[in-house]
This record gives C-alpha cells, structure tokens and sequence, in this order.
C-alpha cells in the first residue's frame, strides 16, 4: 500500500473556479473523500491531534463538518452535535447569524447540545474567512464550555481567518492552500 504524504492530500482537492459565484476558486472535498486512502488519512491525521486532549463533543458544521467529525468523534470517544442550518433541528435552539467567503447565513444549535463540563472540538472542512467557525464557537459559548478547540481539514491562508479565531480558541488544520 502506497504511504500517503499531506501533499497527496493537498492535490486530491479538486479546484472549481466560479463556484458558487464568480471569483470564487472552491475547493472540492469530494475528490479527497471518495479515495478511501485519503479519507482515511484525513480522519486519522486530526483525530491523532487531539487524542490526548480530553475532547467529550465534537461539533461538526452542516454539511461538511459532519464528515470526518462524526469519524473524529467516534475515534476520541466524544460525542458528536451538529451545527445545522435554520429550521433544521427539532428541539429549542440557539441561532447565530454570520457572513462567509461567499455569502451569509444562520446556523443554530440545541441549547442542551453542550454543557459547562464539555472540552468541546469544533469542526469544519475548510477555513475560509472564518465567518462560519466564529459562529460556531458563539453556539458554543452561548450554552458554556470549559475549552473549545477549532479543527479544519485545511484553510486558505491568503484570507487570514485564523487571525479573528485565534482569539477565541485554538486552531489547527492539517494544510494550507
Ligand atoms: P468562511 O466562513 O468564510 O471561513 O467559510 C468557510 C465555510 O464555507 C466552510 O463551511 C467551507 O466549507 C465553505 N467555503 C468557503 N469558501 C470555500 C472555498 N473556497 N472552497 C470550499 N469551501 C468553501
């Protein structure tokens, strides 16, 4: 079997231009996800990065984020909640308003996803502006943690989104574009 680098994983994205809008390069997750190799490198690589941080939820972010995140879950035996987009979830929520590199939106969360005790992991596949994940960590903020840690596959460094995160968590990614 043929080892694979973090630079296999980097050119498994496919690069669709003009996607959602125009000027838009999006990176295509779904090129990596279908070679089980990659898929599995991915979830491994960032589940090996918090194995000994007492991680008890994982919060993944519709729809991406739930991909390797339940995977990541299931591997640091945590639980696993998912930030949805409006309407979507059935008990009370909490709702976040927020603007991403091609757009705004409105996530939402169950209010008793999360408690004080949790060290939670949020989730994501790509950091872009950072928008979407600082929402993410007001969800979580607004039903209290004692740590919150943000994971992203990758991120587009050249939009500078970790500047705004880092103030409020931890970030990692397991490369940059
Ligand atoms: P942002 O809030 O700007 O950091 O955007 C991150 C969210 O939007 C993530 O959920 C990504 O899946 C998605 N996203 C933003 N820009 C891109 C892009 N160029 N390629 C792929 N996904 C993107």
């Amino acid at each position: 079997m043929k080892k694979i680098t973090i630079d296999d994983v980097r050119n498994s994205f496919r690069n669709v231009p003009d996607f959602p809008k125009k000027g838009i390069m999006f990176k295509d997750i779904t090129t990596a996800l279908k070679d089980p190799e990659i898929f599995r490198y991915m979830a491994d690589a960032i589940a090996e990065m918090y194995v000994n941080k007492g991680i008890t939820k994982v919060v993944g972010i519709e729809s991406r984020g739930f991909i390797l995140g339940s995977i990541i879950a299931y591997k640091l035996n945590a639980g696993f909640v998912p930030v949805r987009k409006p309407g979507k979830l059935p008990a009370d929520t909490w709702e976040v308003s927020y603007s991403l590199e091609y757009g705004e939106g409105k996530v939402e969360m169950h209010k008793d996803a999360i408690t004080k005790d949790d060290v939670v992991l949020l989730h994501d596949d790509l950091l872009a502006t950072g928008g979407t994940a600082l929402a993410g960590i007001k969800l979580i903020n607004l039903c209290g943690a004692k740590k919150i840690y943000t994971n992203f596959i990758c991120e587009l460094s050249f939009l500078d989104g970790r500047k705004e995160l880092e103030k409020v968590s931890e970030v990692t990614s397991l490369f940059e574009f």
